[in-house]
C-alpha cells in the first residue's frame, strides 16, 4: 500500500465508510465536520471509525469506568463498592480522570459504560469531566447505572448532553417492603416519573433491573414487580437471581441470626428459580426475548457493550476492580479504591501497572459464551477437546444442539454454573 497517494485518489478506489458515504450525501461541509479523518478504509485509518466497525462488524474495544460510590450499603450487595469519606471520593475522582487520560486511544471507542457503585451520583461536571477525554462522542451506546430516587430534568439533560443515552435502573423491586429489607428508599412511582423524565430528556433506550429471591418475596408480590415493567415498558430488562454472599450484611444474618434484614423470610432456592421462570414467560409475552442468561431485550435494545464480554471482544476498564481485556490477555485494577489510589499513578491503560495479568483461556469462551441464548458455535478441535463433558450435558438435557451450535436448555440455564464448572475444571 503506498501511503504517498493523495488522500482524494484513496477515497476514490476504496469502499468507503458507510458513514461517511451518508453523510456525503448530506453535504460537505457536515460530512468534514462530523468526521475530519474520513476512514477510507480500516487499514490506513489509524482511529477506527466506530460506524463503520459496527457495520462491519469488526470488534471495537468498549470503555469501562468503575465509580464504586454508593449512597448507603444494600443489605445483599458484596461488592468492594459502599459508602466512604466524601475525601475519597473526591480523590478518586482525580486518580480515575488521570488515569484515563493516561491511557493511549488508539482506537475509537464504540461504547462506553459506567458502572459501580453509583456512578449517577456524580455530579454533571465531574461526569462530562470524565467522558471528555474518551474518543468517539456520541458514541453507539453509552450507558449509566443509576439508582432511582435522584434523577431530575436537569440531571436527565446533562447526561443526555454529555452523549449518556442508555440508563441501567437498579430497580430490583417494585414492592415496598422488599425494598425496605436492602435498604433502597424509591417507590414503584419514583422509578415511573424517573423514567419519563429520561425519555423527556431524549434517553430512550432504559434498562430495569430485577432481583428474584429478595427477602419477603412471594409469587404474587414478584408479579407486582413485573406488572409495574409492563406498565412502563421499558427496552431492557435485567433479571438475577439473588445468591446470598456470607460477607453481605443479609448473609451475616442468615449465619448469625436476627430479624434485621429480613434473612429468615429469603424465598427457597426452588422458589426463587420458579420466579426467574416466570419472569422469563412473561417478558417474552411483553415482546422483552431473553438473550443472556440474565438479559432480556426488545429486538435491537440487545446490551452492546455488555455483549462484548459474552463475545469475548476487547474493552479497557478504569478505576477501581475494572477489568480489561485486550483479546489475549485479561488485566485488572486494584480491587479496594485504597489499594487503587496508592498505585493509581503508575496505572495507564491495558497491561500498563494493572495487577493479576493473565492469559486468556481457550476454555473461556465455552462458560461465557454458553451464557448466551444464541449458543456458540465450537471449532471442530473444540468438539473433539470438550466431548466428554458435552455429550454428558447433552444426555442430561442441560445443553442441546443443531450439529453446529451448542446451547443451554431452558433447564441448563437454571443449572448454568454446574455446567460452566465443568468446562473450567478440564
Ligand atoms: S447493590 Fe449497588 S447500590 Fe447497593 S451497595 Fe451494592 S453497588 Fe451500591
Amino acid at each position: 500500500m503506498d501511503n504517498t497517494e493523495p488522500i482524494t485518489r484513496r477515497r476514490r478506489d476504496r469502499p468507503e465508510c458507510p458513514k461517511a458515504r451518508l453523510l456525503r450525501r448530506v453535504g460537505g461541509a457536515l460530512w468534514a465536520r462530523v468526521c475530519p479523518r474520513v476512514c477510507v478504509d480500516t487499514r490506513v485509518c489509524p482511529r477506527v471509525c466506530s460506524a463503520r466497525a459496527l457495520s462491519l462488524n469488526i470488534n471495537v474495544p468498549g470503555v469501562y469506568l468503575s465509580y464504586p460510590f454508593c449512597a448507603q450499603k444494600c443489605t445483599y450487595c458484596n461488592f468492594s463498592s459502599g459508602v466512604f469519606p466524601r475525601d475519597l471520593e473526591v480523590r478518586y475522582r482525580e486518580a480515575l480522570a488521570r488515569e484515563i487520560r493516561a491511557h493511549h486511544f488508539a482506537w475509537t471507542p464504540g461504547t462506553v459504560y459506567l458502572g459501580g457503585g453509583t456512578p449517577s451520583n456524580l455530579a454533571p461536571d465531574a461526569l462530562r469531566a470524565l467522558l471528555r477525554p474518551i474518543p468517539g462522542h456520541p458514541w453507539a451506546e453509552a450507558t449509566i447505572e443509576a439508582a432511582p430516587g435522584n434523577i431530575a430534568p436537569v440531571t436527565a439533560r446533562a447526561w443526555a448532553d454529555a452523549g449518556i443515552n442508555r440508563v441501567s435502573l437498579g430497580v430490583q423491586s417494585f414492592v415496598e417492603k422488599e425494598l425496605r429489607r436492602t435498604g433502597r428508599t424509591h417507590t414503584a412511582q419514583v422509578v415511573s416519573g424517573e423514567i419519563a423524565v429520561l425519555r423527556a430528556a431524549g434517553i430512550h433506550n432504559i434498562n430495569i433491573d430485577l432481583i428474584a429471591g429478595l427477602s419477603g418475596q412471594t409469587e404474587a408480590s414478584w408479579r407486582e414487580s413485573l406488572d409495574w415493567v409492563e406498565r412502563l415498558a421499558p427496552e431492557h430488562v435485567s433479571v438475577y437471581m439473588l445468591e446470598v454472599d456470607e460477607d453481605s450484611r443479609l448473609g451475616k444474618e442468615m449465619l448469625l441470626g436476627g430479624v434485621r434484614y429480613g434473612a429468615l423470610d429469603t424465598p427457597s432456592g426452588d422458589a426463587t428459580a420458579d420466579f426467574y421462570e416466570l419472569a422469563v414467560e412473561r417478558l417474552a409475552a411483553l415482546g422483552i426475548a431473553r438473550y443472556e442468561i440474565s438479559n432480556f431485550a426488545r429486538p435491537g435494545f440487545e446490551s452492546r457493550h455488555n455483549l462484548k464480554y459474552w463475545k469475548l471482544e476487547p474493552y479497557v476498564g478504569f478505576g477501581a476492580d475494572a477489568h480489561s481485556f485486550d483479546g489475549r490477555t485479561r488485566h485488572q485494577n486494584p480491587e479496594s479504591v485504597e489499594d487503587y489510589l496508592s498505585g493509581a499513578g503508575q496505572v495507564a491503560g491495558w497491561g500498563a501497572g494493572h495487577i493479576n495479568a493473565v492469559p486468556h483461556r481457550s476454555d473461556e469462551r465455552f462458560f461465557v459464551g454458553l451464557r448466551l441464548s444464541a449458543g456458540i458455535r465450537p471449532a471442530p478441535e473444540e468438539w473433539r477437546r470438550f466431548d466428554a463433558p458435552i455429550h454428558r450435558f447433552l444426555d442430561a438435557g442441560l445443553l442441546e444442539t443443531d450439529g453446529a451450535t451448542l446451547r443451554l436448555t431452558k433447564r441448563g440455564v437454571l443449572l448454568s454454573n454446574e455446567v460452566f464448572q465443568e468446562f473450567l475444571n478440564l
